[in-house]
């Protein structure tokens, strides 16, 4: 945290210091009528940071016994409930469900709590837990309070369990954040960075940004502004929209680095661009203290990389490392426009000398380093803020179709059947299951489709699409060649055909061994455990991978780690180590 160091380290000596009854006794009230988790996360002791200290005292919680779990559950109050009504909260709950304006509902507001209220402890036997506080820290409105309630109410009970441990621990954390008079005024920045930067969209209700509409040159602009007050020295948006920031260093190396800021459709507001805000922040923060590097920090906002408008993904890295394909120009969009014509309706040359101009000599850069929101729920699920990217997935994909005989569902014996769905259906099963023995190896049918199917005939006919990823290239053949095998001997037994068309394949990149140790040594200086895993999704450091040594730095999302949806979510906490991490893997390199 940044404000404050010193109380924060005072604080976090003391606690280091005490008896184990001290340490407990400084802890309470952090865990609602707990303290047995400060009393078994003593032994851990000393925490190097604050950091540290959640941490430690969450793995408490996930490893205790499930009555343990329920019973911590159990010890919070409802949402507006009795207790509220009665007065008999603890003081930090009263706090926070004020915050919140839980104390001035509606009497509407309040009914429709109550009913959520019983509904909810039918449903699962313990009460609805919600960090009102919110991510940001700043308390969610009654409104985000009941749409959440309302969602979590059609949760899996496992689902929702875990669901409220995790926001017990986010209770913590902002508890401890006001014992430790600490506030994390980085990520707070880059919270409101995304805040304000998703107001610029194609739709109304969510955040939709895709290629070289006016609202992606809005973000563009807003980036670009933001750098200038960062203290960039040079700041641009290149041939493909690209807006690239320069700080200079004492010497002509520069570390290049950043993400992407087009979106999907009702989109999240953190993919991508929280890699473009945390080189930002450590910008702005050694321009504030007049600092320069023995490097130059070049931090690229890439434009394009999810592939919504045009099918060229990673047409903006692919600029950067010379592989731009001159026949995308002529790709059209679903309005028929070509992106030749969208580029220059967005201000850009659209001409192939200009984007060639952008191509980066490898020699120039130090390397590749990216920062994302992982998007998936692993670091979610270890309760760890920050995840070190071993490789990001090769990947195969394949549409097909199996045919069989559409025949009368009533007359056609079931030994005399030619089901194209079952055939697939058993494909799907193998492909779950060879995937499931192998680690960091997925498989995906996605799309299934039996076309016009009726409830009365066998299927003749299914589609279906595949989708194969590893964290090595081998692995991802050897996968892919077991599932072609097995459809192969599927489609022979049950006497159907098929045809298989690949529509993908990219390789696996894996991080470098020098980048990622750096990514390591930076989060285990945080106080933070390290914990390893490979990029289930493309990036824009796996095009980056063809011209310079990269590896990333996986920030844990909320609500499950969702994305690619307007649930997508990040805390300031998790924002700000973020920060700190980049800013001690620069420390290192200078
Ligand atoms: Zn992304």
């Amino acid at each position: 945290m940044n404000t404050d160091m010193g109380s924060e380290s005072i604080f976090l000596a003391q606690l280091n210091r005490a008896s184990s009854a001290e340490f407990v006794a400084l802890l309470d009230g952090i865990y609602e009528h707990s303290p047995w988790i400060a009393e078994r996360a003593a032994a851990a002791r000393p925490f190097k940071s604050l950091a540290a200290l959640k941490v430690a005292l969450a793995r408490v919680v996930r490893e205790a016994s499930l009555d343990e779990q329920l019973g911590l559950i159990r010890a919070h109050p409802e949402l507006a409930g009795k207790a509220a009504v009665a007065g008999e909260l603890t003081a930090e709950s009263t706090n926070e469900q004020q915050t919140a304006g839980l104390t001035a509902c509606t009497p509407e507001e309040f009914a429709r709590l109550q009913k959520l209220n019983a509904d909810y402890n039918a449903r699962f036997g313990f009460p609805f837990i919600l960090a009102v506080r919110g991510p940001r820290g700043l308390g969610l409105t009654r409104q985000e309070i009941i749409a959440t309630f309302e969602r979590r109410l059609r949760a899996h009970p496992d689902v929702e369990r875990a669901e409220c441990l995790r926001q017990i621990h986010r209770i913590a954390e902002i508890r401890l954040n006001d014992k430790f008079d600490a506030t994390p005024v980085l990520g707070q920045q880059l919270w409101d960075w995304a805040a304000e930067l998703a107001v610029h969209s194609e739709t109304e209700d969510f955040l939709t940004c895709t290629y070289a509409t006016p609202a992606h040159t809005a973000v563009a602009e807003q980036l670009m502004a933001w750098m200038r007050d960062c203290g960039f020295d040079e700041v641009s948006r290149d041939a493909v929209g690209n807006v690239v920031g320069v700080y200079n260093g004492t010497g002509d190396q520069r570390l290049l680095t950043g993400s992407h800021y087009d979106t999907v459709r009702r989109a999240g507001r953190f993919d991508g661009r929280l890699g473009i805000f945390v080189p930002m922040l450590v910008v702005r923060e050694l321009h504030g203290q007049g600092k320069r590097l023995p490097f130059g920090l070049e931090v690229v906002g890439f434009s394009e990389e999810e592939g919504q408008r045009y099918a060229a993904t990673f047409l903006a890295s692919s600029a950067l490392t010379g592989k731009f394909d001159a026949a995308w120009l002529a790709q059209t969009d679903a309005a028929g426009v070509t992106l030749r014509d969208a580029m220059r309706e967005a201000g850009l040359p659209g001409t192939l000398d200009a984007i060639a101009a952008c191509r980066r000599g490898a020699s120039r850069y130090l390397g590749f380093v990216e920062v994302h929101i992982e998007q998936g729920p692993v670091l979610d699920s270890l309760d760890l803020p920050l995840g070190i990217v071993t490789s990001i997935n090769g990947s195969r994909r394949y549409t097909g179709e199996i045919v069989g005989l559409a025949s009368h569902a009533g007359t056609t014996p079931m030994g005399q059947r030619r089901d194209a769905a079952a055939g697939i259906a058993e494909l799907i099963l193998f492909a779950e299951q060879r995937a499931t023995a192998v680690p960091d190896v997925v498989a995906t049918v996605g799309m299934l489709e039996v076309p016009s199917g009726s409830i009365n005939v066998i299927p003749g006919r299914c589609r279906f699409s595949l989708d194969l990823r590893a964290t090595t290239d081998t692995a991802r053949d050897a996968l892919d060649a077991d599932v072609r095998a097995r459809l192969d001997e599927i489609c022979q037994r049950r006497g159907l055909s098929y045809t298989l068309q690949p529509t993908m394949a990219a390789n696996a990149a894996p991080s470098d061994a020098a980048w990622q140790s750096r990514w390591e040594a930076a989060v285990t200086a945080l106080g933070l455990p390290l914990h390893r895993l490979p990029s289930g999704a493309g990036h824009d450091a796996m095009k980056m991978h063809e011209l310079l040594p990269q590896a990333m730095l996986f920030v844990r999302g909320g609500n499950g780690g969702i994305s690619h949806n307007p649930l997508e979510s990040v805390t300031v906490d998790d924002a700000e180590l973020a920060v700190q991490a980049f800013q001690r893997l620069i420390e290192s390199l200078a």
